[in-house]
C-alpha cells in the first residue's frame, strides 16, 4: 500500500464518527500524492505524514453559562493547536449547534496549509463551541463568552495561539472574549484578531475574506484570459464572507444576482443591493426574507437553489458541502467558466472532481479565502508595532497578498505536471513550506 493511503485508512480508523476530517485529510494528501511518492522513503521513515494529521494538541472543555431564565445551560468548547511549524497557530473560533471535535479538526488541518500559503509566520489552529449565538439576547452571549474565554485563556496568547472570527463569532463575541482574557490574564495583548477598531482591530479585517476572494479570482480568470468585469456572478450565504465578496465583486464591474442563508435563497436580476443586505444581516440580525422589502423586484425561494441560476463566476461563500455533485453538473451546463470558493471545503470532492474535468476553473478555499487570516497576521503585525495603518495601506497589503497566492497555487501546480490544477497547486505550495519549517525543527 502506498504511504499515502496508509496515513488516510489509519486516520480513518484512528478518528472515528469524524467524517469532515477524513474529507480534510483526503483531499490533500491525494492531491499531494506526487509530491509525497517523490519522497516516499524519508517520509515514511520520519513519520512526517502522521506527524501532520495528528494535531499537535487539542483540548475539549466545559462552557456553562446561566441563561436569562435563570437556567444552567452548558456548551461544549474546543481548540485544536494543529501545527505550529512556521509560526504561532492561528485560526478562528465557529460558535454553531453542528461543530463537534471533527468538524474543528477538519478546519484545523486545512489551516495549517492555507496559512502557510499566504507566506506569512503564522501556524495552523481553530476552536469552537456547539453554542448557538442565534436567538440569544446580548446578555447571554456574554455569558457565553465570557465563560468559553475563562477556560480558553489557559492555551492561548499573542506568541502561541491566537484565535479569530468564524462563523457565528463576530465583533460582538470577539469583544466580549478580549474583554474576559484582558481581565483574568491581565494581559493587553494581540491575543483575538478581528477586534474592534477603538482596541486594536484592523482595518479592512472586516472586508478581507470577501474582498481578498475577489482579488485571487480576478487574479486567476486574468492568467486564464477572462476578464471579471461584465460578468453574471452567483454568490452564496449571507454572512461577513459574502457580503464582502458581492461588495468587491460590483466594485470590480460584475454583477452579482444570488445570495442565501440557511433557510433560502434570493435571485436579484437588477444585481444584489449590497446595503439592504448589510442591513438585513448586519443590523437587523434578520432572514433573507426581508429582501423583498428592499427590492420588489427581486425573488425569494425557500430552501436551497442558488446553483441552478445562470452564471459565468459562482462563488459558494456559506458553509462545507453546500456545493454538490448535481450543482456541478448544473453550473457546467450553465457555461459557468470559475468556481472560487469562500467558504472552507463548500464543494464536495466529487463536485470539485466533475468541475476540474470538465474545464472549469476551480479555486480551493484554502488559497481563495485566505484573505481573511492573512489580514489577521496583519492585524497581529500592527498590535506588536502598536500601531495602526490606514485601509488603503491594509487593502494594498491584501491585495498583493492574494495575488501572491495565486502565482505560488498556479506554478506549485505546474511544476508538478498538474496545470490547471489549482487544489494541488495550493496544497503542494502550502506543504511544501511547512515541510521545511518541520524537517528544520527535527522530530517534534
Ligand atoms: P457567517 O456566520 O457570517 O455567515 C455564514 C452564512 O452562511 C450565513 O448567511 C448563514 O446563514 C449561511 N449558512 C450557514 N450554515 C448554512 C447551511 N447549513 N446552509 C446554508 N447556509 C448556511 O460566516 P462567515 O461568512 O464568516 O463564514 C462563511 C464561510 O467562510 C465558513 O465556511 C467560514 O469557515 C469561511 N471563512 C470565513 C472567514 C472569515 O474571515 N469570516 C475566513 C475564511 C473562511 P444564516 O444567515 O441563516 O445564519
Amino acid at each position: 500500500m502506498s504511504y499515502v493511503d496508509e496515513v488516510i485508512a489509519k486516520v480513518v480508523e484512528q478518528n472515528p464518527s469524524e467524517p469532515e476530517f477524513h474529507q480534510a485529510v483526503k483531499e490533500v494528501l491525494e492531491s499531494l500524492r506526487v509530491v509525497i511518492e517523490a519522497n516516499e522513503e524519508k517520509y515514511r521513515k520520519d513519520a512526517l505524514l502522521e506527524r501532520m494529521v495528528n494535531p499537535e494538541r487539542q483540548f475539549k472543555f466545559r462552557v456553562p453559562w446561566v441563561d436569562d431564565k435563570g437556567q444552567v445551560q452548558v456548551n461544549t468548547g474546543y481548540r485544536v493547536q494543529f501545527n505550529s511549524a512556521i509560526g504561532p497557530y492561528k485560526g478562528g473560533i465557529r460558535l454553531h449547534p453542528s461543530v463537534n471535535i471533527g468538524i474543528i479538526k477538519f478546519l484545523g488541518f486545512e489551516q495549517v496549509f492555507k496559512n502557510s500559503l499566504t507566506g506569512l509566520p503564522i501556524g495552523g489552529g481553530k476552536g469552537g463551541s456547539d453554542f448557538d449565538p442565534k436567538g440569544k439576547s446580548d446578555r447571554e452571549v456574554m455569558a457565553f463568552c465570557q465563560s468559553f474565554m475563562t477556560e480558553l485563556c489557559k492555551y492561548i496568547g499573542a506568541d502561541t495561539d491566537v484565535p479569530a472570527g468564524d462563523i457565528g463569532t463576530g465583533a460582538r463575541e470577539i469583544g466580549y472574549m478580549f474583554g474576559q482574557y484582558k481581565r483574568i490574564r491581565g494581559l493587553y495583548e494581540g491575543v483575538l484578531t478581528g477586534k474592534g477598531l477603538s482596541y486594536g482591530g484592523s482595518l479592512a479585517r472586516t472586508e478581507a475574506t470577501g474582498y481578498g476572494l475577489l482579488y485571487l479570482t480576478q487574479e486567476l480568470l486574468k492568467l486564464n484570459g477572462i476578464e471579471l468585469a461584465g460578468k453574471t456572478v452567483c454568490v452564496s450565504g449571507a454572512g461577513n464572507v459574502a457580503i464582502y465578496a458581492i461588495e468587491k465583486a460590483q466594485q470590480l464591474g460584475a454583477k452579482v444576482v444570488t445570495a442565501s442563508d440557511s433557510t433560502g435563497w434570493v435571485y436579484d436580476p437588477d444585481g444584489i443591493d449590497v446595503a439592504a443586505l448589510k442591513e438585513i444581516k448586519e443590523v437587523k440580525r434578520a432572514r433573507l426574507t426581508e429582501y423583498k422589502n428592499y427590492r420588489p423586484n427581486a425573488e425569494y425561494h425557500e430552501g436551497r437553489g442558488v446553483w441552478s441560476v445562470k452564471c459565468d463566476v459562482a462563488l459558494p461563500c456559506a458553509t462545507q458541502n453546500e456545493l454538490l455533485i448535481d450543482d456541478a453538473k448544473q453550473l457546467a451546463a450553465n457555461g459557468c467558466l470559475a468556481v472560487c470558493e469562500g467558504a472552507n471545503m463548500p464543494t464536495t470532492m466529487d463536485a470539485t472532481e466533475y468541475l476540474q474535468k470538465n474545464g472549469v476553473i476551480f479555486a480551493p478555499g484554502k488559497a481563495a479565502n485566505a484573505g481573511g487570516v492573512a489580514t489577521s497576521a496583519l492585524e497581529m503585525t500592527q498590535n506588536s508595532e502598536r500601531l495602526s495603518w490606514t485601509f488603503e495601506e491594509v487593502d494594498a497589503k491584501l491585495q498583493g497578498i492574494m495575488v501572491n497566492i495565486c502565482h505560488n497555487m498556479v506554478d506549485a501546480a505546474e511544476r508538478y505536471g498538474m496545470k490547471g490544477n489549482y487544489v494541488a497547486g495550493a496544497n503542494i505550495a502550502g506543504f511544501e513550506k511547512v515541510v521545511d519549517a518541520m524537517n528544520a525543527q527535527g522530530i517534534v
